[in-house]
């Protein structure tokens, strides 16, 4: 089974292209919301990061209050780094997990969504990188708006990812998203074509 990795810069548009490979029927594991299923109420993730940042970091229900710790990490470098420590060998493991089962399950290929592929290692699992590319004008506007974010808010999340050029170096192709979701669909089809 070949397995493609999907990354690109913070609303570069990696959740449109995998929200249109999915409608074609075609399986995306989604690294992001691995993480969100190993903090549920009871996971050993959500345990180790409470011994560490402490209840503050739960909404009244329980769950984790996602928005309150991005907001603790990203302005703390050390938090930051502890936070990584916790989540990234168990992201890993679990999406190890799951591309085993869709291997057995005769599969041709996957796609793996992952915001911080490069960052976190993760490409070394996957057969081929796609880069989805967007310029940063446009897709800080845009996840500012979708995010309700400041423009400070987003530019930080962006410094703490590999920069487009690093990225460039590592991808098998690159998926130009500064045009309209017609053009975009277009080169994915292309890439689908192509493997
Ligand atoms: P994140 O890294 O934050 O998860 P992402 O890379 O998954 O973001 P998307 O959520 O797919 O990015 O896109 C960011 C925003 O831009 C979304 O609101 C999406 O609908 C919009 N968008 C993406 N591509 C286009 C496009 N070609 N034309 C218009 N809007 C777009």
């Amino acid at each position: 089974m070949k397995v493609i990795g999907l990354t690109g810069g913070i609303g570069s548009g990696k959740s449109t292209v995998s929200d249109y490979l999915r409608n074609k029927g075609i399986t995306v594991l989604d690294a992001d919301q691995i993480a969100r299923e190993i903090v549920l109420p009871g996971k050993e993730a959500l345990k180790e990061l409470l011994a560490y940042f402490g209840e503050e970091i739960l909404l009244e229900n329980g769950l984790l209050n996602r928005k309150k710790l991005g907001k603790i990490v990203f302005s703390d470098p050390d938090k930051k780094l502890k936070l990584d420590q916790i989540m990234h060998d168990k992201i890993r493991s679990q999406i190890l997990k799951k591309l085993q089962d869709e291997s057995s399950q005769g599969a041709p290929y996957i796609i793996l969504d992952a915001p911080l592929l490069l960052e976190t290692g993760m490409d070394r699992i996957v057969d081929q990188i796609w880069i989805v590319e967007m310029q940063d004008t446009l897709r800080i506007s845009r996840v500012m708006k979708r995010d309700n974010l400041t423009e400070e808010e987003v530019k930080a999340r962006i410094s703490q990812q590999m920069s487009t050029e690093e990225k460039r170096k590592k991808a098998h192709s690159i998926i130009d998203n500064s045009s309209d979701l017609e053009n975009l669909y277009a080169q994915v089809d292309q890439l689908l074509a192509n493997l």
